[in-house]
């Protein structure tokens, strides 16, 4: 079993809601994590506290597999709930690691659900050990429980601020007690929160806009960098956590590729970053062509926006088939070669003998996209010329995206031009960084920019060694 192909994949989604009137808790949830199921195919879970307990279920799977066969029915009434997505890329994918992490401590019955990477998680995780403490698991959401029950005092809010600056990386929180709903967002803001309201006064926190969308909720505002927000009986109230950063590092890929194109990310929408993008392209990167397209789905609206900014049309050359998800099976090397084929196919009417631009968000290993011009190219398609909507990927990312090596980035060792033969295009061309930047103009944030140019917001120790065996 393996991947299909060369994408890149977030590490999870996280959502809770906080409901003492309306109590259908896990329900709410459950709908909350089917709109954030593009974040972590991999697990998901909901926890529910009611009384002064805590119930919970996670399962391998989809959110509609997991919580099938009536197991959603199962959950009792609640006040409050959480619920997680993942995609691991600290901790292997298994049931042991899937989220929420529910705990008893020194402030009760704990749920935690986190979207993220820490850098330290093994310095941290040592720390604790030779402290006597004891790890069920091997994520990183794990040591964050850990510290934050540790230091509590017996009060969350205190554990929360008083752990956090000890923590190095990006976390995105929902943290559920046995009468608190909090939501927290690193220093950097390097992951996305934002709140919203129901019409009934019930509070939602979520990744994205989208999953507010999906239960009903209107959006009250993001989360902002640094910020601890509690909610409970006496309503919402805010702090937060020493070690602010002057400049903030949200994580601009989400526009790029991860977020869903109907979500509102701190202040600017997916979308219209998206076909900005698009339009960018078609002023910066012109080419002679019969017809622009998307790689499908996170190229099409960039695709539209190349198309009208160029009036060049907008055709479509690939056909997706929907029903292939991360569990595809592959069973043999000759099959996983084949598995593009069952995942895309080539619209053969619309390309043959046609000059074709194909869009696209990046290009990771680049063996995805050098098999779409090959499928292009045996359509008829005369020339393929492929736009894409961020720059090179040169360095890996080790804030919650499973780029972890050099050598899985073509853009690590090679420029436009080499990746252009290696792909077998007539033409490749990117966005620059600073046109980049551009389609999020009006973002109430700065960027990390980190695997484009190498800054990042926390150093990116212990992966000089696999980019010296590049060179
Ligand atoms: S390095 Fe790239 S993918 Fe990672 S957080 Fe920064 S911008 Fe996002």
């Amino acid at each position: 079993m393996g991947e299909i192909c060369d994408e890149i994949h977030e590490e999870c989604g996280v959502f809770g809601v906080y409901s003492p009137e309306n109590r259908s808790v896990a329900n709410t949830v459950y709908y909350g994590l089917y709109a954030l199921q593009h974040r972590g195919q991999e697990s998901a879970g909901i926890a529910v506290a009611y009384a002064d307990k805590i119930t919970y279920y996670k399962g391998m799977g989809l959110v509609a597999d997991v919580f099938a066969g009536g197991k959603l029915f199962e959950f009792p009434e609640g006040d409050i709930a959480i619920g997680h997505v993942r995609y691991s890329t600290t901790g292997a994918s298994q049931l042991l690691n899937a989220q929420p992490v529910v705990f008893a401590g020194k402030c009760g019955k704990v749920a935690v659900a986190h979207n993220g990477n820490l850098t330290n998680t093994k310095q941290l995780r040592d720390e604790m050990i030779s402290k006597n403490a004891v790890f069920q698991t091997s994520i990183d959401s794990e040591v964050i429980a850990v510290y934050i029950n540790s230091l509590s005092d017996g009060d969350i809010v205190t554990g929360i601020k008083r752990a956090c600056p000890m923590f190095k990386g990006s976390y995105a929180l929902v943290i559920m007690t046995e009468n608190k709903l909090i939501a927290v967002r690193d220093p950097y803001g390097i992951r996305p929160l934002c709140i919203g309201e129901t019409l009934s006064g019930d509070y939602i926190v979520a990744s994205e806009t989208c999953a507010l969308d999906a239960v009903g909720a209107n959006f009250l505002r993001d989360v902002k960098p640094g910020e601890i927000v509690i909610i409970d009986d006496s309503g919402l109230r805010s702090e937060f956590m020493d070690g602010v950063a002057e400049k903030s590092a949200m994580c601009i890929f989400e526009y790029v590729y991860f977020a869903r194109h109907d979500s509102v990310l701190d202040g600017k929408s997916v979308y219209e970053a998206r076909k900005e993008a698009g339009r960018l392209l078609a002023r910066h990167c012109p080419a002679d062509a019969d017809l622009v397209s998307g790689v499908p789905d996170s190229g099409n609206v960039a695709a539209r926006g190349y198309a009208e900014e160029s009036g060049i049309p907008f055709v479509e050359a690939l056909a997706k088939n929907r029903y292939v998800g991360r569990t595809f099976i592959q069973p043999d090397q000759r099959q996983r070669e084949n598995s593009l084929n069952v995942k895309m196919n080539a619209l053969r009417s619309n390309v043959n003998g046609k000059r074709v631009i194909i869009i696209d968000d990046s290009i990771v290993r680049g063996t995805t996209m050098r098999k779409i011009v090959k499928m292009l190219k045996d359509a008829g398609a005369s020339e393929v010329h492929i736009r894409i909507c961020s720059p090179i990927i040169k360095h890996p990312c080790h804030l919650g995206i499973d780029i972890q090596t050099y050598s899985q980035l073509i853009g690590a060792y090679k420029n436009e031009k080499q990746i252009c033969e290696s792909l077998g295009a007539d033409s490749v061309r990117y966005l620059t960084v600073n046109q980049l930047l551009k389609t999020c103009k009006g973002a109430d944030v700065d960027f990390c920019l980190g695997c484009f140019n190498g800054e990042y917001p926390y150093p990116l120790d212990g992966y000089e060694a696999d980019k010296l065996k590049l060179e």
